[in-house]
């Protein structure tokens, strides 16, 4: 069976289960208790009728079989010879065929039926050769009227009063859940959008219960955290601008260096100064990049792109990598792939996977860049038959500074950044990366505009 996992429903269940039962509880011990106190008075009316009877007749008074004959109050009491013959009274065929007995009321059962039965045997006036058995007999029926009412209420009210319970409950509960729903919609949309501005929405008129506190509470904390993030993404664009300018000037004096450079020795050193002023410079723009897109800073052009030009752009500025590796690199794009996007920052993201597919790609290897329509999206799947990429990395891929093999990257000046950029300029777009990849066998990136 399903486990319940609303907190409304099995508190709804909970209380109206226990409601359930003190309502069987409760009236099962009011209709129990009136029950006993309606036999207690029928014994004592059948007692007392009985009783005065006796007296009646042992003191010789006369007209006493009239009384017992006629009178409302002794309808119950029937006059009986010694040797049990019926004289005067109720004569009631069932009753009369249970023998007498002296002592105290009693409880008999004729054909289904249930009665209080009370003997009382009297020697009768002096003189008188034999004396009289008086039997008094009520039937119980009556009382079990009241237990039938309670049954009838049980029947009739209980559902009801449950129903009632039930529904009010689970409104109350779902009113007072509300705000939980807010937080699990807003924690939804921050993960989600990654849009740590969003807050708890709270109502002006909302009641200061402890939900309500937690989500002041909450918008608090995420006010500390969005801070924390703008003070490090302004920090982070802030350092990048500034290491612009000392870096493009490192470049050129190297650049310079490596012109007026003497010997091998001189060249190798000015090369190094070069090579490594390039990388810091490129990180240093795609962390910019980085920054302005997550500030959301970052301009962002959209219009009509040809896919198939801006994959042969792509193509040809990886072509000199392409060829130290040996690797080929082609394209299959149909004619009139048009797409709506940021012409250079697309360009950028397809020119770094193709990069990938090369700079992690077998001796003679090739990578493939195709797409195609699905709908009204187009997917480019940019393919190699290179390294690949083990599971447990996968996933991690995508976050920023993450390179699978220190070593083996640093021989291209890996970063550990250009997955994450491609991603936030698909993001940007409103599209998806996705990525499948079989280790020895090669990488797939499917990217869906
Ligand atoms: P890097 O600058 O290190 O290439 P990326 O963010 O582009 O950074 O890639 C992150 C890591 O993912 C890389 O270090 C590499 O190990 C792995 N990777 C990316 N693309 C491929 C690919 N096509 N084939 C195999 N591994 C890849």
């Amino acid at each position: 069976m399903k486990k319940i996992t609303s907190i409304k429903t099995r508190i709804t269940i909970w209380y109206t289960t226990l409601m359930f039962i003190l309502i069987v509880v409760v009236l099962s011990l009011v209709g129990g208790l009136s029950y006993q106190l309606s036999i207690d008075s029928i014994e004592k009316n059948v007692v007392l009728q009985v009783t005065q009877v006796t007296e009646k007749l042992s003191r010789r008074q006369p007209g006493v079989f009239e009384i017992v004959g006629n009178k409302e109050e002794f309808k119950n009491v029937s006059i009986y010879e010694n040797d049990g013959k019926y004289i005067v009274g109720q004569y009631n065929y069932d009753i009369a065929n249970i023998p007498f007995e002296e002592g105290i009321p009693r409880r008999e059962n004729i054909a289904g039926k249930d009665y209080i039965v009370y003997d009382k045997s009297t020697p009768g006036p002096p003189g008188r050769h034999g004396g009289f058995w008086i039997r008094g007999v009520e039937s119980v029926s009556s009382t079990m009227l009241l237990g039938r009412s309670a049954i009838i209420i049980m029947l009739i009210i209980i559902p009801l009063i449950l129903l009632l319970t039930a529904f009010g409950g689970y409104y109350i509960t779902k009113r007072a859940f509300k705000p939980v729903n807010n937080i699990i919609k807003t924690a939804n949309d921050i993960s989600d959008q990654k849009d740590v501005s969003r807050r708890i929405e709270i109502k002006p008129d909302a009641k200061e219960d402890e939900l309500h506190h937690l989500s002041v509470t909450l918008n608090k904390m995420l006010d500390k955290i969005e801070n924390l993030i703008t003070q490090e993404k302004q920090f982070t664009s802030d350092a990048s601008h500034e290491l612009r300018t000392p870096i493009s000037v490192i470049l050129a004096q190297g650049e310079y260096l490596l012109d007026i450079a003497k010997d091998e020795k001189e060249k190798e050193l000015a090369q190094t100064i070069v090579d490594k002023s390039k990388q810091i410079s490129k990180l240093v723009s795609r962390l910019l990049l980085l920054a302005r897109i997550d500030s959301r800073r970052q301009k962002f052009n959209k219009e009509k792109v040809d896919l198939g030009v801006l994959i042969d752009i792509a193509v040809q500025s990886t072509k000199e990598l392409a060829s130290q590796k040996g690797i080929l690199v082609f394209s299959n794009i149909p004619e009139g792939t048009i797409v709506e996007a940021d012409e250079s920052l697309l360009l950028s993201a397809i020119t770094n996977l193709i990069s990938n597919g090369i700079k992690y790609g077998n001796k003679s290897g090739h990578v493939a860049v195709s797409a195609s329509k699905l709908d009204n999206k187009t997917q480019i799947v940019v393919a190699d038959n290179g390294v690949g990429i083990s599971k447990e990395h996968l996933d991690k891929i995508w976050t920023r500074f993450y390179r699978v093999d220190d070593v083996r990257n640093d021989e291209y000046g890996s970063s550990g950044l250009g997955l994450s950029m491609v991603k936030s300029i698909i993001s940007l777009h409103g599209g998806t990366i996705s990525v499948k990849s079989s280790p020895g066998n090669g990488t797939e990136f499917i990217i869906i505009l």
